[in-house]
């Protein structure tokens, strides 16, 4: 099995590194954030297998990054807190918490809750998906495609056509060049089927994301046609 990554959120640095090195230790990749709004970057980008998530941080609360969090990925998280007032919010999972640990605490305890947590979760649901470079994930086998670890329902030529985009990140496709590649064994087409299903496209990745961000992923090339934009948003 590959080593989980965790992504530890800390602004203490002893704290973080007493935690790094037993996650290390125990034989797991540990990266580290002093920062919500990093964390939350950070987990965008490429998400960690699990967030350990201090509710004291320097810019945003743990709660609140748990909570923009919760609206991208189904990562587990562990809070770290130091006050008893906090542990009815975190129990109480409103914020849609896994587990937490009261300072100050054993780290190799943590680790163990991290292994326990992570077995949990590998033997239920399928783990959401970790990001590529460009956001989505594309599972050939299963025919399907994830933006930011969220599966999209999308239809057969939706696929196709999104597929195709995602594998070749600022490349610009002519609607001809996509009918030919994408509605190859369609029976029947018109000029606007490509137009028709971008529009839907978008408006699904628009609903996949929190700011509505993700329909600008396809850039419309006047007079061209269409490519995937390479940059993270
Ligand atoms: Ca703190």
């Amino acid at each position: 099995m590959e080593q989980p990554r965790i992504l530890v959120v800390e602004d203490e640095q002893a704290i973080a590194d007493t935690i790094l090195y037993a996650l290390r230790t125990d034989g797991m990749q540990a990266e580290h954030c002093t920062l919500g709004s990093a964390a939350l970057a950070r987990m965008r980008a490429d998400a960690a297998d699990l967030v350990i998530l201090d509710v004291g941080l320097p810019d945003v609360n743990g709660f609140e990054v748990c909570r923009t969090l919760r609206t991208f990925c189904d990562v587990p998280v562990i809070f770290l807190t130091a006050r008893h007032e906090e542990i009815d919010r975190i129990v109480g999972l409103e914020i849609g918490a896994d587990d937490y640990v009261v300072k100050p605490f054993s780290p190799r305890e943590l680790a163990a809750r991290v292994r326990a947590i992570l077995r949990r979760a590998r033997g239920g649901a399928a783990p959401a998906p970790a990001a590529t470079d460009s956001g989505f994930t594309h599972d050939a086998d299963g025919a399907r495609l994830a933006y930011r670890g969220r599966w999209l329902d999308l239809t057969r030529y939706e696929y196709l056509l999104l597929a195709l985009l995602v594998a070749h990140p600022g490349r610009i496709y002519t609607r001809a060049q996509l009918m030919e590649l994408v509605w190859q064994d369609a029976l029947d087409t018109s000029d606007r089927t490509v137009d028709t299903h971008v529009k839907t496209l978008r408006a699904k990745l628009r609903d996949a994301t929190p700011e509505g961000e993700g329909a600008e992923r396809i850039r419309t090339h006047r007079g061209m046609g269409y490519s995937l934009d390479p940059m993270q948003a």
